[in-house]
């Protein structure tokens, strides 16, 4: 949580993950900076950002006229903000662009459509027009895939948000995550 009292959409992944985070991160101030995964992970990513910054390549796969580079956005409504990693402007629409580490899989996952659309919530209540589509990039393979953004997901962002303030305005402890999740989580020494 911000200054200002935003929760960013990174909160919001990992309240999604376990909601005992939002607890260890803004009821006890324990935030943590991320794992060596994330940190890999951002490497690659910012090789990709250089990359981009001078080439069209991607977005001409997606038939972009413009593509703005991360673009910081924001919502009063949600209190949530974000950086999504591009946003184009493709046959008359705006949509969001994420690129990922790794193989495409045979479908998106589930969190990186919650993702998409929580950038579609933020980038509608900046242009004022409702945002449907979204486009993930792998780097594993260099694949583009077109996406569409459910209301059903965006539902899903509102609900986490308002779960996640709940959550620092009642500073209830939430209830811990199954212990698969567990192991890959950097709370887990002062939590299980
Ligand atoms: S260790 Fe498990 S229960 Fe605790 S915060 Fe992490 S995922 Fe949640």
């Amino acid at each position: 949580m911000d200054r200002h009292g935003y929760l960013s959409v990174g909160d919001l992944m990992n309240h999604r993950y376990c909601a005992r985070i939002t607890w260890f991160a803004y009821v006890l101030g324990m935030k943590q900076r991320g794992t060596v995964k994330t940190e890999h992970g951002r490497e690659q990513h910012d090789r990709w950002a250089a990359r981009e910054q001078n080439r069209w390549r991607e977005g001409a796969s997606v038939r972009a006229r413009s593509k703005l580079m991360s673009a910081e956005l924001s919502s009063e409504r949600l209190r949530l903000r974000g950086k999504v990693d591009a946003l184009v402007a493709a046959d008359g629409d705006l949509a969001v662009y994420e690129v990922k580490m790794g193989e495409p899989p045979a479908r998106p996952w589930p969190e990186q459509l919650v993702q998409l659309a929580a950038y579609a919530l933020l980038l509608e209540e900046r242009h004022g027009r409702l945002v449907n589509r979204g486009y993930l990039h792998y780097l594993g393979g260099d694949v583009v895939r077109e996406v569409a953004i459910r209301e059903a997901d965006k539902r899903i962002v509102r609900n986490l948000v308002a779960d996640m303030q709940a959550v620092v305005g009642t500073e209830d402890m939430p209830g811990r995550a199954p212990a698969t999740k567990c192991l890959d989580c950097v709370y887990r020494k002062v939590c299980v």
